[in-house]
């Protein structure tokens, strides 16, 4: 029986992370870093969105900041508790920390990022005992998949002559 329900809640977590990876995939279509995330409470996703900084000239539009942003506005609240956000590359020190203001309960991930990431492989913000709040953290999810899209985006653009912006 415990069985059964660790089953259903893996299964969930890469249902979530698949339409993560296809807000990822649409940021990678219009020239974005492809990183996606949605955030999910119930069982309902409340938003989900692309990594978007170019398009929308703003530092700040990571697909976990513009997924929050979309999320407190349609519920009404910048608090949203009892939420999980699934993200395909793990948040950077900016989106951990706002995980934290928002009261996320969970994040789930996909490629670790170890030379930013925030949810333990360079920092780990999301569980610091300083702040007020803690956010419970699975990575690895998808991860092989979430990894290649960000490969396949930087090998194309390396090969158009771009360069790459420390990522991936
Ligand atoms: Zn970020």
């Amino acid at each position: 029986m415990i069985g059964d329900i660790k089953n259903t809640a893996m299964q969930d977590d890469e249902y979530w992370m698949a339409a993560a990876l296809a807000e990822a995939a649409n940021a990678g279509r219009a020239g974005e870093v492809p990183v996606g995330a949605v955030l999910v409470r119930a069982g309902v996703m409340l938003a989900g969105a692309g990594n978007s900084p170019i398009a929308l000239h703003d530092p700040t539009a990571h697909a976990e900041i513009l997924a929050l942003r979309a999320a407190g506005a349609r519920v009404g609240n910048y608090r949203l508790k009892d939420c999980v956000l699934y993200v395909t590359l793990e948040p950077c020190a900016m989106c951990a920390v706002a995980l934290v203001h928002a009261r996320v309960a969970r994040l789930v991930f996909g490629a670790a990022d170890p030379r930013a990431g925030a949810a333990g492989s360079v920092f780990t913000l999301t569980d610091e005992a300083r702040f007020n709040h803690r956010v419970a953290v699975t990575g690895g999810v998808l991860a092989t998949e979430c990894q290649v899209l960000l490969r396949d985006f930087f090998r194309a653009r390396r090969a158009d002559g771009g360069s790459d912006c420390g990522l991936a």
